[in-house]
């Protein structure tokens, strides 16, 4: 847990300054289906979820929202992506708003950033609740990118620092701040930049799109090891790919990851990351169609004989991150209502339907791996 940085408060719950970690949970189910949403927050509480996230993108999301509010006392937090005008309708239900930095340029285009955090700020001051500045490999702002030509870890490291400036200069503290990538080691070096920068900020820890089991938990464990044990995190999200069944582990691999770092019990993979890297979304209400982690997990069935090339294979399930974080993959799926875009780097191939787009990828693995460069 972070000693030096400052406490914030989620309705009841303190997170930084030595507070124990906290350890969080997003759903997967629609929002708009309150009843499957809050038997998913049911057991995610079970299982010790210290506070669990929602995405809202419409008013029937937020109709939904305001549903689960009246039927459950867990702590909630919104995730608002690139609807951030949705936040006045939203903030009467919640006890925290994540806004994405990088999604912020999409919509009032020609409304300053500045202006746009001032707002979200008197939004949080008026509920009295928390915010936190998401800073994601996949959606860094453009600006950030550009100023740092293309440089990502120092993007999201200016980008999340210059958010905290701007707060702060707003008077506000009740704010932490994330810093994601789906490279472990990218996790560890943003995350070691900014906390030396900011001490003071309390931290939300994450790998994003560690995927399935167990890779995602090992991908995350490689990148808590080196944070935890240094007073670096006050709060965390194990992000895996799983059924709306299983997404209780979860919380339940973030509490066991804590258990054994406070043990001084660490994980040894050598040969980790050394051949092929599936990185997959845990899903959210954002998911387009529930075939999303079926086919995750035939992806990954299907190129296991390709485990000792070291590429990566990215799937996504929704338009809304996927189209950004499939383009530094070799091989990228994303997928739609009834179809899947797959992508090579940053060029799309083209959208298959669920059923006939494995054959599809096989090929292009097949080809990348055939090629001079790879054998
Ligand atoms: S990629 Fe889309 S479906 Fe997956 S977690 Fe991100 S927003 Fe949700």
């Amino acid at each position: 847990m972070g000693l030096k940085t400052r406490k914030i408060k989620v309705r009841d719950l303190t997170i930084g300054g030595g507070a124990p970690i906290a350890v969080q949970s997003m759903c997967a189910t629609h929002t708009r289906d309150v009843e499957a949403t809050l038997r998913q927050i049911a057991s995610l509480e079970e299982k010790g979820a210290d506070l669990i996230r929602i995405a809202v993108d419409n008013k029937k999301d937020v109709e939904g929202l305001a549903e689960i509010r009246k039927n459950t006392k867990a702590r909630l937090a919104v995730d608002l992506q690139e609807n951030f005008p949705l936040a006045e309708l939203v903030a009467p239900h919640v006890d925290k708003i994540r806004y994405n930095p990088g999604h912020l340029h999409h919509l009032e285009k020609d409304r300053p950033i500045e202006d746009k955090v001032k707002w979200l700020v008197s939004i949080a001051k008026n509920y009295g609740i928390a915010l936190r500045v998401g800073v994601n490999c996949g959606s860094v702002a453009p600006e950030f990118l550009e100023k740092y030509h293309g440089d990502h870890v120092k993007a999201i490291v200016e980008s999340a620092a210059w958010h905290c400036d701007w707060l702060d200069k707003l008077h506000f503290e009740n704010y932490l701040v994330s810093l994601k990538d789906s490279d472990p080691e990218k996790v560890v070096t943003c995350n070691q930049a900014f906390s030396g920068r900011r001490p003071d900020v309390p931290i939300h820890l994450g790998v994003t799109e560690a995927g399935l089991l167990p890779d995602g938990v090992i991908k995350t464990r490689l990148a808590f090891e080196k944070l935890i044990p240094f007073g670096i995190g006050d709060t965390l999200r194990v992000s895996l790919t799983l059924t709306n069944e299983d997404k209780w582990q979860e919380i339940y691999w973030g509490r066991q990851i804590l258990k054994d770092i406070h043990a001084g019990k660490f994980i040894s993979v050598p040969d980790f990351g050394k051949g092929l890297n599936i990185i997959s979304c845990p899903s959210c209400s954002r998911v387009e169609n529930g075939d999303f982690v079926r086919l995750a997990m035939e992806v990954k069935q299907m190129t296991a004989y390709a485990k000792d090339h070291k590429l990566t294979i990215a799937v996504m399930g929704c338009r809304v991150n996927g189209p950004g974080e499939t383009d530094d993959a070799d091989l990228g799926v994303w997928c739609g209502p009834s179809q899947v875009t797959l992508k090579q780097k940053s060029q799309v191939i083209g959208s298959f339907k669920y059923s006939e787009v494995l054959p599809v990828l096989k090929n292009r693995l097949d080809e990348i791996i055939s090629s001079p460069a790879n054998v």
